[in-house]
């Protein structure tokens, strides 16, 4: 049941909201649709399609939930909308290419192969004519894949360290297919801050992309299969590295609401829940020398509003070395938001390009901690001419200390990659 009273109307929140900014119209901002969210429980009958429309806007970024006196959840209650929303009123053409590409190693394959033809002319011309509606906004986000092959899935490269303690590795979905590199380089980082890793096959997407396009029974399936995994091994926590699925994880007893078995499950799993970047906080890496290099970071929304995670990237990179030039609006939405980007390319462009007109000049590196936003702007800086690469933190602290002469076989630090 939607309940959006909390709000006293204050606007605090209408400057925070990426849709507000872009349209400047009181429908398309937070307070504006906590008022069409209670119309709609009072009225459920009187559906209209301009108001699912500036519902359906929505990018779930939660910047509103970030700056609200009121903590009124207003991304979660758009969120909940969407799951019981009429299907009319909510764009679901790309459920089925979740279904067949998200969750399972099988689609994931095929994801990273698709990632791969991609490149290829007579694919692209191929996939535009397989799916048109979404084929112009996924083919032109796959350029920011042009500097960079997908190669086979993290989890058959990864060795697990020991299933009786360490931490468990969530591997994600298009962190596993598309980035397998950055989980690599996350599992040699935590070996190095002496954490013994488990990746354990089994798991499952965590149903981020799902819970976006309002799919709550299917999330909740793979949360099942995901808390299972957990209470099968031995291990003192789960790491996540994307920003997007470390939030889903943690809130997972939300899923379970009426269902307290399942829900006490959730809980322990959630609280297992950690960032890599906050591991890395807590268990610090050696100080690397200034490097010459100057990068700027893009907060995810799902770090920085959503686990309020702000200062760990910062301190992992300035560890490793990199002068950091801070960006303006950094915390702002670059408007990947899941598949938003192929639902809502129009506001998801204007976002893209807000976001590129603040990285500083001179700035060739952006480090972003996830694949949404990784892929965003890589694309977004092929398609307005600007020369940028867009990396995980992991993969610059990476770099960092294999410059340094860690993992090089015979180098001062020695070691194994993975
Ligand atoms: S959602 Fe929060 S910040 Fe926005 S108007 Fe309501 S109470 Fe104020
Ligand atoms: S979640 Fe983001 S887009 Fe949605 S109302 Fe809040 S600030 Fe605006």
């Amino acid at each position: 049941m939607i309940n959006a009273d909390q709000c006293v109307h204050c606007g605090l929140c209408l400057t925070a909201c990426p849709t507000y900014e872009a349209t400047g119209l009181e429908v398309e901002s937070p307070r504006g649709r906590l008022v069409l969210l209670a119309q709609w429980a009072e009225n459920p009958a009187e559906r209209d399609a301009s108001t699912a429309t500036w519902l359906d806007d929505c990018l779930d970024c939660r910047a509103c939930e970030s700056v609200c006196p009121a903590h009124v959840p207003t991304g979660h209650l758009v969120e909940q909308w969407r799951a019981e929303a009429d299907p009319a009123d909510v764009d679901r053409r790309l459920m089925p290419w979740l279904k067949l590409l998200i969750g399972s190693p099988f689609g994931l394959n095929w994801l990273r192969k698709l990632g791969r033809w991609s490149q290829i002319p007579a694919a692209r011309a191929f996939m535009k004519w397989t799916a048109p509606q979404f084929a112009t906004p996924a083919v032109a986000l796959m350029d920011g894949l042009l500097d960079y092959t997908p190669g086979p899935l993290s989890r058959h490269r990864l060795r697990s360290d020991a299933d009786d303690g360490g931490v468990l590795l969530f591997v994600g979905c298009v962190m596993d297919a598309i980035y397998a590199e950055t989980n690599v380089h996350t599992a040699a980082l935590l070996r190095l801050a002496g954490q013994p890793v488990y990746v354990p096959i089994q798991q499952r997407c965590c149903g981020a992309l799902h819970l976006h396009a309002g799919r709550r029974d299917e999330a909740r399936q793979w949360a099942q299969r995901n808390i299972e995994t957990y209470e099968k091994s031995k291990a003192h926590a789960i790491v996540v590295n994307a920003a997007g699925c470390g939030t889903t994880l943690k809130e997972y007893p939300q899923l379970f609401l009426h269902d307290s078995a399942w829900r006490e499950r959730a809980v322990r799993f959630s609280e297992a829940v950690q960032d890599v970047l906050v591991v890395l906080q807590n268990h610090p890496l050696p100080d690397l020398p200034v490097r010459h290099e100057r990068i700027t970071i893009h907060d995810a929304c799902h770090h920085v509003h959503a686990q309020q995670i702000f200062e760990a990237p910062r301190a992992l990179l300035s560890r490793a070395g990199y002068q950091i030039e801070e960006m303006a609006d950094s915390t702002r939405c670059c408007g990947s938001a899941g598949v938003y980007n192929l639902t809502h390319a129009e506001m998801s462009q204007k976002l893209l390009q807000n976001k590129l007109h603040n990285i500083p000049d001179g700035i060739e590196t952006v480090a972003a901690a996830n694949p949404g936003c990784m892929l965003q702007i890589q694309a977004g800086a092929v398609h307005f001419g600007r020369t940028l690469r867009v990396r995980h933190p992991v993969d610059l602290a990476y770099q960092a200390y294999q410059d340094q002469g860690y993992w090089s076989t015979g180098g001062p630090h020695g070691g194994q990659l993975a």
